[in-house]
């Protein structure tokens, strides 16, 4: 019989970790020029933990998250965590950090699980990379978060992607803007989905979520509207300050995020290089949920990327980065030679490889090619009898035939990365 990996998760097979990796290299990089700090926090938290951060009435805590454990057990039960931020918090509030310092910025990168239905785009496993700026109600942190996530996707070659913000208000405003959606909503209800209607009580900011209703919706009254002076004002300095970094934006006040937890900015990146599932990062301000954590009482932002959407966006695979040397062996003498030449050049800090499948010197020389090796080296009965190496340079096809030492030194002195 055969194995299948189970339903709604994925392999990273070598062609695709090449990405995965520029990727990683170049989003930690970034992180750490704007002064993020890594944490690493369990896959699997307690299940009040998401039922407290992200909300009872998220699709998400409702119905997508994979629980397990023994529901008698005093603590409860485990779920796998279904995104990053409620761990990551936690883990700030328990380890007492913000007893060190009032402002933390950090970024994790780890698998997330939802029991969703399958789709392109969208695993039961995935992989979240994100940030979260906790001791601040500054806007510019806003601001800065989306321009790091800008220069993220700049840093790997993204250039199809659209951002879009808005601002759904504060605890004093929210209810005024809430009153105001339900008004005009509660006369088309009985036309919404069942989505939307359950949503209707329960959490009606989502229903401006919904794909199915868009358009019936379209007129709605926008949370913008609705904002006090101090939401309003913060808004501004959000926009101003993306402004002046040259991030483009569009204001949408559809974007809501499918959690409770945010407060005033909200923002959403995209790619036209996707198909539905375009959505590349979301993000927010949170300014109650780390107080309502057990926390200290301060504002936060951050966001968090899909990395699986990311990969697609810059193409989905690449090929692997060429090696500095091919060694090809005639004979089994040469092979001892090839075999220790190869090691001495590795310890040399160059990449390369042999055949270990007893090949012909032509099948070995398609090798050579085939991976792209800057050099070919060559060793037969005659060098190894003199303990020489045959050096072809693959770009011009020159051939030499130096020592060991030599080799060591010419390669090096060609390494172009
Ligand atoms: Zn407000
Ligand atoms: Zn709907």
């Amino acid at each position: 019989m055969n194995f299948q990996a189970p339903e709604g998760t994925h392999d990273i097979t070598p062609e695709q970790v090449v990405l995965w990796n520029r990727l990683e290299k170049a989003a930690r990089e970034m992180f750490g020029r704007f002064g993020y700090e890594e944490v690493r926090t369990p896959i699997f938290e307690y299940t009040a933990l998401f039922h407290k951060s992200s909300g009872e009435t998220t699709d998400i805590v409702e119905k997508e998250m994979f629980t397990f454990g023994d529901p008698e057990d005093k603590k409860g039960t485990y779920s796998l965590r279904p995104e990053l931020t409620p761990g990551t918090i936690r883990a700030l509030i328990e380890g007492q950090l913000f007893a060190k310092k009032n402002f933390w910025k950090v970024w994790y990168l780890g698998p997330a699980f939802r029991k969703e239905r399958p789709q392109k785009g969208r695993y039961r496993q995935f992989t979240q990379i994100g940030v979260e700026a906790m001791g601040s109600s500054d806007p510019l942190v806003d601001a800065e978060t989306m321009v790091l996530f800008a220069e993220i996707l700049k840093a790997v070659g993204v250039t199809a992607w659209e951002l879009r913000i808005n601002s759904i208000g504060c605890k004093e405003c929210r209810p005024t803007y809430r009153e105001a959606l339900k008004a005009y909503i509660q006369p088309l209800l009985g036309t919404l989905d069942e989505n939307c209607q359950r949503r209707f009580e329960r959490n009606v900011f989502r229903i401006l979520d919904c794909k199915v209703d868009a358009e019936k919706l379209k007129d709605a009254p926008k949370a913008m509207d609705h904002l006090c002076p101090q939401c309003k004002a913060h808004m501004a300095v959000v926009e101003k300050a993306l402004q002046s970094c040259g991030v483009p934006y569009r204001v949408d006040p559809r974007i809501v995020r499918g959690l409770d937890y945010y407060t005033r900015t909200v923002y959403e990146f995209s790619s036209s290089a996707l198909g539905s599932q375009n959505a590349l990062a979301g993000g927010g301000r949170y300014d109650t949920l780390v107080g309502s954590m057990g926390g200290p009482d301060v504002g936060s932002v951050g966001f968090a990327a899909g990395v699986e959407r990311i990969l697609l966006a810059m193409g989905g695979e690449a090929p692997p980065p060429a090696p500095d040397f091919y060694a090809v062996a005639a004979g089994d003498v040469a092979r001892d030679e090839v075999f220790k030449t190869v090691m001495a050049l590795r310890r040399a800090g160059l990449s390369g490889d042999m055949d270990f499948e007893g090949r012909s010197v032509k099948a070995q020389m398609r090798s050579a090619n085939k991976a792209a090796a800057r050099y070919a080296l060559f060793i037969g009965p005659e060098e190894a009898l003199k303990g020489a190496v045959k050096v072809k340079d693959m770009k011009d096809g020159a051939e030499q035939t130096v020592s060991l030492d030599e080799a060591v030194q010419k390669l090096q002195g060609g390494k172009t990365s």
